[in-house]
């Protein structure tokens, strides 16, 4: 077992060149970062044990060759013969195990394919093979749990033999008992199931409660009175968003004062004040964390804007150089001039205003945002100038997304001229406004600029819509569903986009906070899969997790409460949606337990652009931090399946 609590973000001092771009291997295209992260000790003999014991025959293949090409030869020949066994008459496998191994047949070909190999520079078939042959020296790779873990699964799962499936035994003819009867007895026998299924997900959801439950709310109001007193403010004040701009919380003494914090939280928050790192919470957004620790619903709240150590470490070494270091999404290398990032035909990003009413930890943009509500966030007249001309240029833009920073939190005559302009353009049919203040600023939605805003809403010659990010139903209050329905009263449409991480990733938890949305007025958009940068390491998820829930747990709402697509963004490419199996695979398992994914582009068939190689987190480390967590891990088992 890996030694807990010693998770992820070492790979730093000495290696951050390494951090920046990417570079094309062969035909595929990587990011310039050490494929190989750093590893536990762990002991891995039961692991070991429980390999061989899952396959056998795939011990006694490796055992027996002599050499590495010839356990190629022979595993090769054992998973086709696998394969066909399949399609046989007289296999009794039951039928959904058939399609598990298929999957896990796939992906082993793929593993254990020479030119995976070359890609990724690494053999995890030569790993298995000095395994199989107690070779001393194979300890040097330092294989991990997870590395062990991953290949317990694909074997068992390529013959059949997954633990997905509790009831083996019962299911293996592949009836369930209300398909065996007829009609109302059918009906009741169906019904009985479904209901248990139903009773199952209440229970979760009851874990993870909104802000529009009457317990949170009178919290909150004790939070709201203890932030006035100390800013001597008044209740009027509390509805002015003003006034919220003017007191963002930017030094560690507030918050240190209003909010029980734990020695490492202070630590680091100290630590990003004194290094300069963009920091900042707006009063509204604090009254939604626990007061006291051990409440513990504001995990999600407190993760968003409290910076962890690591974090706040890597972000001071690369101060002078961060917008290189961090760029993940290389918008150096999409953006034709300042201002515009564009990855797909018709839609262009436009960021006139490069600073927001907080600072979220895993912002995609934290290598320009330089800090909360910086004065000289609006870009100069006439970077705008030119980056409203550069529309005119290219009228094949019909979709613009106004994002940054946060535009609204541009003064209102500032945002009415923006948008303003991009209306003018005949071309632009729909301008999209990217902004978290519903989540961390309600009171910005007045009067005043719902009229703004829905004066250019014209359909159907044009619309205007509003796109947000919320994290977690405990961000979902009667503030933020207040500015919701008035936004939707003038005809506007909201959505969500939320990130996927360690804070919204527990079973159903973000079946709860879709279905918190929805009876708010917000339509579920985009579900990210979290990016790959070391400094926010801690918050990542894996891909296969994503899966697992769109599967097992989106699955089970109403299509309308389900309405997002899981996606990863593709460093200069853009959106590749995770549910299409053709647009991405499984190529290596490092030995740390990290999956090696060649994710498709998104314009796959129509141009030859590379796809791009993407090293997840493992899956074990993930299970072990849920774990830390509290989570029963074994309800999580069938992750290992998904690719
Ligand atoms: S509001 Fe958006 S742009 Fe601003 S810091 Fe948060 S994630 Fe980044």
């Amino acid at each position: 077992m890996a030694e807990k609590g010693n998770r992820k973000g070492k790979a730093v001092a000495g290696n951050k060149d390494k951090w920046v771009g990417t570079k094309i291997i062969d035909d595929v295209f990587t990011d310039e970062i050490a494929l190989f992260k750093p590893r536990f000790e762990v002991n891995i003999e039961a692991y070991q044990k429980r390999l061989w014991e899952a396959n056998p025959d795939i011990l006694k293949l490796l055992k027996d060759s002599t050499d590495l090409e010839e356990a190629r030869d022979l595993i090769f020949t054992y998973i086709e013969k696998a394969e066909r066994e399949i399609f046989k008459l007289d296999n009794d496998i039951h039928i959904l195990q058939k399609a598990t191994a298929r999957v896990c047949i796939r992906t082993l070909k793929s593993i254990f394919g020479q030119i995976n190999e070359f890609r990724t520079k690494t053999s995890a078939l030569e790993f298995l093979w000095k395994l199989a042959r107690d070779e001393k020296s194979i300890m040097e790779n330092n294989i991990s749990a997870g590395f062990i873990l991953e290949f317990i699964n694909l074997f068992r799962g390529m013959i059949g033999k997954s633990t997905i499936y509790f009831q083996e035994g019962e299911v293996k003819k592949g009836i369930p008992g209300f398909f065996k009867m007829e009609g109302s007895e059918a009906a009741a026998a169906r019904m009985e199931s479904l209901d248990e299924m139903s009773s199952n997900v209440k229970k979760y959801l009851m874990r993870y409660p909104s802000g529009l439950e009457e317990q949170v709310k009178s919290w909150r109001q004790v939070n709201r009175r203890k932030i006035l007193r100390y800013f001597n403010a008044s209740a009027i004040d509390w509805n002015d968003y003003k006034w919220h701009l003017k007191n963002v919380i930017r030094t560690s003494k507030p918050l240190f004062d209003l909010i029980a914090l734990s020695n490492k939280q202070k630590e680091a928050i100290q630590k990003a004040v004194e290094n300069k790192i963009p920091f900042g919470i707006t009063p509204y957004y604090l009254s939604l964390m626990d007061f006291k620790l051990t409440i513990g619903y504001d995990h999600a709240v407190r993760a968003q804007v409290l910076p962890p150590i690591e974090y706040v470490e890597m972000m001071a070494q690369c101060r002078k150089d961060r917008s290189k270091h961090f760029d993940f999404m290389g918008e150096h290398e999409t953006s034709p001039i300042e201002l515009i990032t564009r990855r797909y035909p018709g839609i262009a990003i436009f960021k006139p205003f490069n600073t927001c009413a907080q600072i979220c930890v895993y912002c995609q943009r934290n290598w320009e945002i330089d800090r909360v509500l910086d004065p000289k966030a609006l870009a100069h007249k006439d970077k705008i100038k030119r980056a409203l001309e550069w529309f005119d240029k290219h009228k094949c833009i019909g979709d613009v997304l106004i994002t940054g920073g946060d535009p609204l939190v541009m003064n209102d005559k500032k945002l009415d001229e923006i948008i303003g302009a991009l209306a003018q353009k005949k071309h632009i049919y729909r301008i999209r406004i990217g902004t978290r203040t519903p989540v961390v600023l309600p009171m910005r939605w007045t009067d005043q600029l719902i009229k703004i805003i829905s004066k250019y809403h014209d359909p159907p010659k044009r619309e205007i819509a509003v796109v947000t990010h919320f994290e977690h139903s405990y961000e979902i209050t009667p503030e933020a569903m207040k500015a919701v329905q008035k936004i939707r009263k003038s005809g506007i449409s909201v959505y969500n986009q939320v990130v996927y991480t360690t804070e919204n990733s527990r079973r159903f938890e973000l079946v709860k906070l879709r279905l918190d949305l929805r009876a708010i007025g917000v339509d579920p958009y985009y579900t990210f899969n979290m990016k790959g940068k070391e400094e926010t390491r801690r918050y990542m998820v894996p891909i296969a997790r994503i899966l697992q829930e769109r599967k097992e747990e989106a699955r089970l709402l109403p299509g309308l409460d389900r309405t997002d697509e899981p996606v990863f963004n593709v460093p200069k490419l853009g959106k590749n949606h995770l549910r299409a199996m053709q647009d991405h695979r499984v190529v290596m398992i490092l030995p740390d337990g990290s999956r090696v994914y060649e994710l498709h582009p998104w314009e796959k068939n129509i141009t030859p652009v590379p796809p791009y190689n993407y090293v997840d987190v493992p899956i074990y480390d993930y299970l072990e931090e849920l774990a830390s967590r509290g989570e029963n891990i074994r309800d999580y088992r069938t992750i290992w399946y998904y690719y």
